[in-house]
């Protein structure tokens, strides 16, 4: 499988050299030009398997150059009984009405990057390797929270690499925080902005794409690789466990065999949420893909206007912080695969973005945003509300992000009557955000 950038279609790499670069050198990110489908006799044999194997199939499909073999012992490594809390991976956990929680949240950090931050060290080494890099590999980080300690824990002490994490001084939970400048390892290292995640990210996406630091880097033996959303790497585990959960759900016997099912994702930087878009592509039975906001709800006038995108906006620190964005980077994927590839269309946007902080596909790709999305958003008071509320109804305690999502599905299914079965993602345990959640 061939992966391009999506400022520029003749920048044509592997998968493992996609996911050792982490963001194309022209600052696009790396896309496949396929979605691989999943035929049903791919659905039987799915059914019948755990979910790291699932994984493995999953991830084989898009990582055309990993042997089955490679994959699935990283899968079970990653996945590992003793770091998930169990064989059940990412449980599914039913409330009344057709509204199905999908638990991402087991692994060793309690938030859903696990899902996708204790693979990655395995693809990245297997992919340094792959292509004969002999550098050692320098990961930038900029976090909202929650993907800074997975990345750190999954990076920690891997041979090969070090790793550097650039959090808002003030954007994160004191969980969190803690969490990530008390981590043990012998090539991590952790740095406070003054600034918010965007801050964060443009200036890590400015630093990869800034060609004399490359030099300086290379020369000294040392290159530059991601582990946020924008690597590949990241985004394709994720794609597993929408296949996986309706899986579980035929398997339950909850649903028919092609029964279409509406997924709702709290959404940050769009990675999730895009993972199951691309889910979608191949042939799972989504229907609406419900994208869920906090105040920071950039994403939800994208939509609700049909394609015009305008970060020139307050921005909050909210009590779902792993949310508290308003460039969404992965949203960048999305246009490329809705516009048929348009790699200039693409650049001419987001190069908008850079400097008027404003885009407008709205007459190109409107329609089409409408037919596969849904959006809303949840304030602060909405979200303590929407906890007490589960709780108390449901005897289900939820996080923040978590219930910014289930609030949004609520307004999704009353205003548009549409009541198919729906998976929630629940992205983070609970006792992660311990205040607003007692509160
Ligand atoms: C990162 C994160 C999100 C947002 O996910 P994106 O892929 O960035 O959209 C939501 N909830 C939690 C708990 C997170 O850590």
């Amino acid at each position: 499988m061939v992966y391009v950038s999506t400022r520029n279609k003749n920048l044509r790499v592997s998968a493992a050299q996609a996911i050792a670069m982490g963001i194309a050198p022209d600052g696009g990110l790396f896309c496949p030009t396929a979605f691989p489908r999943l035929s049903h006799d791919a659905f039987v044999q799915l059914m019948r398997m755990d979910y790291k194997q699932r994984a493995a199939m999953i991830l084989g499909k898009f990582l055309t150059d990993f042997t089955a073999e490679e994959l699935a012992h990283f899968t079970e490594q990653a996945y590992a009984d003793e770091k998930f809390g169990g064989k059940d991976t990412v449980p599914l956990v039913s409330l009344a009405d057709d509204v199905h929680m999908l638990e991402l949240w087991h692994g060793p950090t309690c938030a859903f990057k696990d899902m996708a931050l204790q693979m990655l060290p395995h693809l990245l080494t297997a992919s340094l390797k792959k292509t004969g890099e002999t550098r050692t590999c320098c990961i930038l980080v900029a976090t909202s929270g929650d993907t800074g300690k997975a990345a750190l824990e999954g990076f920690a002490d891997v041979p090969g690499t070090k790793i550097m994490v650039y959090y808002p001084v003030d954007g994160v939970s004191p969980m969190q925080k803690l969490q990530m400048v008390t981590q043990q390892g012998k090539n991590v290292e952790v740095v406070a902005i003054k600034g918010n995640f965007d801050d964060a990210q443009s200036a890590v996406k400015r630093i990869f794409t800034d060609t004399e630091t490359a030099k300086r880097l290379d020369a000294q033996g040392l290159m530059f690789s991601s582990a946020n959303s924008i690597n590949w790497g990241r985004l394709a585990p994720q794609i597993a466990y929408y296949a996986s959960a309706y899986c579980d759900l035929l398997r339950a016997g909850k649903i028919q065999h092609g029964q279409t099912v509406n997924v709702c994702v709290p959404t940050g930087n769009f990675g999730n949420i895009l993972a199951a878009y691309i889910a979608k592509q191949m042939g799972v039975p989504l229907g609406k893909l419900i994208c869920a906001s906090n105040q920071n709800n950039v994403l939800t006038d994208f939509f609700a206007q049909g394609g015009v995108y305008d970060r020139n906006r307050p921005f909050y620190t909210t009590d779902s912080p792993s949310m508290d964005i308003l460039i969404s980077s992965n949203l960048e994927r999305l246009l490329f695969f809705l516009s048929g590839q348009n790699d200039a269309m693409v650049k001419e946007m987001m190069d908008a973005l850079a400097k008027d902080g404003r885009y407008d596909v709205s007459g190109v790709l409107g329609t089409q945003l409408a037919a596969d999305f849904a959006a809303g958003f949840c304030d602060d008071a909405q979200t303590a509300h929407t906890i007490k509320k589960v709780f108390e109804e449901q005897k289900y305690l939820c996080d923040t992000h978590t219930a910014v999502a289930i609030h949004v599905c609520e307004q999704y299914r009353a205003q548009s009557g549409d009541h198919a079965p729906v998976i929630v993602a629940s992205t983070a345990s609970p006792f992660k955000f311990c205040k607003p959640v007692a509160a």
